[in-house]
């Protein structure tokens, strides 16, 4: 829907703003926590010397690079401070040291006047955090947006050319499988770029620390976590739509010391959910080829070894046990195309 898209995987600098233009602050969310970042607004001074930093580690010059403000409501600061911002980081495009801006910012910060003032800027891509569809969810979670207004703010954004992302969060207050699934068809309806999937977790000093110390509030556990996001992750790729994210990364968006109390926090959260994806593919197809009890050789991409076995072999001992295996091999073969694996030389597709 938008053009020109630019590449999913570039070379971010980011530059943090935590909860800098947020109107209030959402029950889930502590960004001073979750970037490690004492300061809402870095100095300029600061900004040029972060990117100066980053981009000096930068190996490959060359790669696609987007400068990008992250942590906080973007379109939600003052005019002139949008205009400071993007003025700076525009310097670098300038230069041909990157190639773009990106920014994340609220659904409701979306409108004919806040997308004329950044147009004279080289702004490539925007990530709206929509959370949910539900509104009852939203409006639990302190969001003060509506689905409406992210219906609305997709709407506007598709008539300019930015390349869009729109996270969604499972596991917030009120929020059930249906309810996350529901938002994740509504979302693959409005055809984003891209989407990231971020399971909630409850950070020190959010409200939802003093809810979940209360007992009023319990995360999803990690294997729930995991399984809805296979679900989800599934929606969006019948829609063509990549999940270039799930879970919070650690070192770029979860500080070491950042202070987690509890919740479905994995290092390799999406690794395992790509990895559950393939142990239900597989099991299918087992079932479906009649191979209860006897033998079975898996091949796969090199790059896809450690998924298809599973973290410490989960999904080999999940599937010896669960189909009465006599044994499975799982070998590496670089022919097989990255979306398929080989079962006793028959072809199983990821879904
Ligand atoms: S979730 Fe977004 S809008 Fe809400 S407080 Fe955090 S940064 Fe601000």
């Amino acid at each position: 829907m938008n053009a020109p898209t630019p590449p999913l995987r570039p070379f971010i600098v980011p530059v943090f703003i935590p909860h800098a233009g947020c109107p209030h602050r959402c029950i889930f969310c502590n960004q001073h926590a979750t970037t490690g970042q004492k300061a809402s607004m870095p100095s300029l001074i600061d900004i040029r010397k972060h990117i100066d930093d980053f981009l000096a580690h930068r190996r490959d010059p060359d790669r696609y690079t987007e400068i990008s403000f992250y942590g906080g409501t973007f379109l939600g600061l003052a005019p002139e401070q949008i205009q400071l911002l993007l003025a700076t980081a525009a310097a670098y495009v300038r230069k041909g040291l990157v190639d773009g801006i990106r920014f994340s910012t609220r659904p409701d910060t979306i409108d004919a006047e806040r997308l004329d003032l950044i147009a004279p800027y080289p702004v490539t891509t925007i990530e709206l955090g929509v959370q949910s569809m539900q509104d009852d969810v939203l409006v639990r979670s302190a969001r003060g947006h509506t689905a409406d207004e992210t219906r609305r703010a997709v709407a506007l954004l598709s008539d300019r050319s930015f390349g869009l992302g729109l996270q969604m969060m499972i596991g917030l207050p009120g929020d059930t499988t249906a309810g996350a699934l529901a938002t994740g068809r509504q979302l693959a309806g409005l055809t984003p770029d891209f989407v990231r999937i971020y399971p909630t977790v409850v950070f020190k000093g959010s409200p939802l620390a003093r809810w979940y110390l209360e007992g009023c509030y319990e995360p999803l556990s990690l294997d729930a976590a995991v399984a809805l996001c296979a679900e989800l992750y599934l929606i969006f790729a019948r829609h063509d739509i990549p999940v270039i994210r799930m879970g919070l990364q650690a070192g770029p968006e979860l500080a070491a010391d950042s202070d987690l109390v509890a919740g479905p926090f994995h290092p390799a959260f999406g690794e395992l959910v790509r990895s559950a994806i393939w142990q239900d593919a597989i099991s299918r197809h087992l079932e479906k080829e009649g191979l209860r009890g006897g033998e079975v050789v898996i091949e796969v991409h090199s790059r896809l070894l450690s998924q298809i076995k599973g973290q410490h072999d989960h999904n080999i001992i999940a599937l010896l046990n669960r189909h009465d295996l006599r044994a499975m091999e799982v070998r590496a073969k670089d022919a097989v195309p990255e979306d398929t694996v080989l079962v006793n030389g028959v072809a199983c597709r990821r879904w």
